[in-house]
């Protein structure tokens, strides 16, 4: 969808100043840089300017201006998207929506068990806002002191607790989102049950603001854990990761909060490159599992069933070695060995990205398979294969191999992609598990996803968004 620059600059930009005033505008070139990079340095776009509204009725009146005089749309939270949907071209034409400014939390409802948050609310202060009220919020990732809540919801983000709590998605009950005409659709509501036609939230959610902005949310909560056990256990392999997951999950009654597979490279990547960090095992394994459990009673029962869990799967050769966490700090530290690794693989030469899922039975599979045809792509080429696999769910990035040719490695990132992608399809899996498409796969997506699907996004794009403003050039 083409758009015709029929902007008078200046006449745009006195009718947004009169909307947002002085402060909701940034112009100048070093105070918008920040907005123009995405989170890993793959894009440097160039915008008309970053306009920063404080209310959901300054957001409409934007929006509205932007339609009438068909300027382009980038909206962005904390801009810590992987895949560069938060930045815009670099052509100049479009605005960055920054939601920073409302950033308020509306209410908490403990007994109705939720929490209702403007966009630009961080995601780690919504955790602790029903931290305030005995409540948890259970998306987690390791961006959370950054992203913001209207982002989460936009990228439909996964991370840490999906496989008890589920994917931003499942978290949401009502949503407030401005429509590109600047119609406001007040969508707040804090029902469980409500069948009423379709479920017109979730076409928003996941939809990488490319059919409208999300201004505030109605978000579930949980009771909060009672008690919470960590173990770093060493596997004689992913397959025996897969056992040992389902195990966990029959033996604790579903209790399973997260259970994240790190191989031996990625590990040994953190162990050389991140101070302070350290091995909690005294011997080196091929195949980690960072298991954690939770319960709403603390009666000491918890550890013992995970004693038990691990005690057992040691007796049957699937785990060699587990340390249990004795303390928050020694938590700590076997998270750190799991969120640090993206920052290590930085310090390892040149790397290729793909997040990807298949069938949770398949992972072992996956990751034997992706990894033999990724050697014969690249001989020597380091696997650097992490991730939420309890959900299916692998990072599965590849670093060049050591002292290798850095050039020879890039010249043939796009075979590798293919290679791992083409396996993925293969499997029935997905090339964008949670990280989203943004402009980093639109093409890969265009290249997977069948013509049908591909064809009623499209369609639901132009009824939503007859200008083509919102975010364009991204997703589809
Ligand atoms: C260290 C690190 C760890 C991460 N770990 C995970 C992880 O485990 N799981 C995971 O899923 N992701 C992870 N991410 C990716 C990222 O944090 C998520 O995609 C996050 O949800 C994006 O939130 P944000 O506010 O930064 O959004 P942004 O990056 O600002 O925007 C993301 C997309 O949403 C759109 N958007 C933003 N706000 C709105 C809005 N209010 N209305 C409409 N559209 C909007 C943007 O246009 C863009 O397309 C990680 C990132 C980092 C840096």
């Amino acid at each position: 969808m083409t758009i015709a620059a029929t902007t008078d600059t200046d006449v745009f930009a006195r009718r947004i100043r009169t909307i947002v005033g002085e402060r909701g505008v940034i112009d100048q070139a070093t105070d918008m840089a920040p907005y123009l990079v995405d989170e890993r340095g793959y894009y440097r776009g160039s915008a008309r300017m970053i306009v920063r509204p404080a209310s959901t009725a300054e957001v409409s009146q934007v929006l509205r201006a932007c339609n009438e005089m068909r300027v382009p749309v980038v909206p962005q939270g904390g801009n810590t998207s992987l895949c560069g949907g938060a930045t815009p071209f670099e052509h100049g034409n479009e605005i960055v929506l920054s939601l920073v400014r409302l950033n308020r939390v509306r209410s908490v409802d403990p007994l109705n068990y939720a929490i209702t948050v403007e966009a630009g609310v961080i995601l780690a202060d919504v955790q602790k806002a029903a931290a305030e009220h005995d409540r948890l919020f259970p998306l987690s990732l390791g961006g959370e002191g950054t992203a913001r809540i209207g982002g989460n919801l936009s990228t439909n983000a996964g991370g840490t607790g999906v496989l008890r709590y589920g994917n931003a998605r499942d978290l949401v009950l009502g949503i407030e989102v401005v429509l590109p005409d600047g119609t406001v659709w007040d969508g707040l509501r804090g029902l469980r049950k409500d069948n009423t036609g379709y479920d017109l939230k979730q076409l928003f959610i996941g939809a990488e603001g490319t059919l409208g902005v999300i201004t505030a949310t109605v978000l579930k909560l949980y009771p909060r854990p009672a008690a919470l056990e960590t173990a770093f256990a060493a596997l004689s392999g992913p397959e025996a990761a897969i056992e040992l997951l389902s195990r966990a999950r029959k033996r604790t009654d579903d209790k399973v909060a997260a259970f994240e597979l790190i191989l031996r490279t990625p590990l040994e990547m953190v162990l050389r490159r991140i101070p302070g960090a350290r091995d909690p095992l005294a011997k080196a394994y091929s195949t980690y599992a960072l298991v954690e459990i939770s319960s709403g009673r603390d009666d000491g029962g918890l550890r013992a069933e995970l004693e038990v869990l691990l005690a057992e799967a040691i007796e049957d050769g699937l785990v060699k070695d587990a340390a249990v966490a004795e303390s928050a700090q020694q938590r700590k530290d076997f998270w750190r060995l799991r969120e640090t690794i993206p920052e290590a693989q930085k310090h390892e030469g040149a790397s290729i990205k793909h997040d990807v899922s298949v069938p949770v039975s398949r992972t072992a599979e996956f990751i034997a398979k992706a990894s033999r045809d990724v050697d014969s792509v690249v001989a020597g080429a380091r696997i650097v294969a992490f991730g939420h696999v309890g959900d299916g769910n692998i990072h599965f990035n590849i670093s060049e191999p050591a002292g290798g040719d850095t050039a020879l490695f890039r010249a043939r990132a796009e075979d590798i992609t293919r290679t791992i992608h083409d396996i993925v399809a293969r499997m029935d899996g997905s090339i964008s598990a949670e990280h989203g498409i943004g402009r980093y796969k639109r093409d890969e997506l265009a290249h997977y996803k069948p013509a049908i699907a591909l064809d009623l996004m499209r369609r639901i794009k132009s009824a939503i968004d007859p200008n083509g403003i919102m975010n364009p050039g991204k997703v589809v």
